[in-house]
């Protein structure tokens, strides 16, 4: 295999107490891709998330992002790096307007820095000015103008679900997390939001790692599709290939 890897999970396992949750996992997320993470309940699927994201640090194995071994480092550290993975805006957020959350959306741009705002206010009024432009981009970008100046907490459920994926948009992204970011959307807003992961991919060069429950979604979005039960990889490939295997039909879908 000589695809370029932008994640990178060699040999991981991760126990909590007896229970082996990821259990030697290795696994690639090739830089381009919307690689889909499927599995039944307990598969381990979000331990492994939060091992790539360094929510918690596994007790063996390495995990690469962007070719550097980033194992034991912290979620902010990741973060900064370009690891971005999407969250239910925050009840404290509701009461800001759409464009305000992105704007709150930390850059790393100088503005962050409470001394530099203090000695360079002309620096700080610039970031802000492009914060805002780049906000104001994302907006455009995924079709909610009209809706840039109404509270977060009014937004429905879709608008809302753009908005936590406008959120990534914000920083250079070398890889986006999405975790069951479809969960209780219904079908329509279920397109619109397949179809912006679908053109943050093509048009802007986005990188996706994707759990989710709905097999016509990551049929749609995802290739390839990997299979995990157990704590382990028993499978990858494309979503057709996948749905034709018996094995893994029979053992995880329960069809
Ligand atoms: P999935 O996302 O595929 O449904 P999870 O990664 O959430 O699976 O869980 C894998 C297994 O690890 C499950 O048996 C779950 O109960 C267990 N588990 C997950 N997180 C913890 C934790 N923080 N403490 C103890 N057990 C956990
Ligand atoms: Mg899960």
């Amino acid at each position: 295999m000589s695809f370029d890897a932008v994640i990178d999970v060699k040999n991981v396992s991760k126990r909590f107490g007896g229970l082996r949750a990821v259990n030697d996992c290795s696994l690639r997320v090739e830089r381009g891709s919307i690689t889909g993470l499927i599995g039944p309940n307990g598969a381990g699927k979000s331990t492994l998330f939060n091992l790539v994201a360094g929510n918690i640090v596994p007790d063996s194995g390495q995990i690469i992002f962007d070719g550097q071994d980033v194992t034991g480092l912290k979620p902010h550290q990741l973060f900064h790096r370009g690891m971005l993975r999407t969250f239910q805006i925050a009840h404290e957020f509701s009461n800001m307007t759409a464009l305000e959350n992105l704007m709150m959306v930390p850059s790393g741009q100088p503005g962050e820095s409470l001394v530099r705002t203090w000695l360079m206010p002309g620096v700080i009024k610039d970031a802000e000015r492009h914060v805002r432009q780049k906000a104001l981009d994302v907006i455009d970008f995924l079709k909610l103008g009209h809706v840039k100046h109404e509270l977060a907490g009014n937004l429905s459920g879709g608008q809302k679900k753009l908005l936590e994926l406008g959120r990534t948009m914000m920083v250079d992204a070398k890889v986006v997390l999405l975790d069951e970011v479809a969960a209780g959307v219904n079908r329509t807003l279920l397109q619109d939001l397949a179809a912006n992961i679908e053109r943050m991919n093509q048009e802007l060069g986005y990188t996706f790692f994707v759990i989710e429950h709905d097999m016509d979604l990551i049929g749609r979005l995802c290739d390839p599709v990997i299979v995990m039960a157990q704590g382990e990889k028993i499978a990858e490939g494309p979503m057709s290939e996948i749905r034709a295997n018996p094995e893994i039909i029979e053992a995880y879908f329960g069809a």
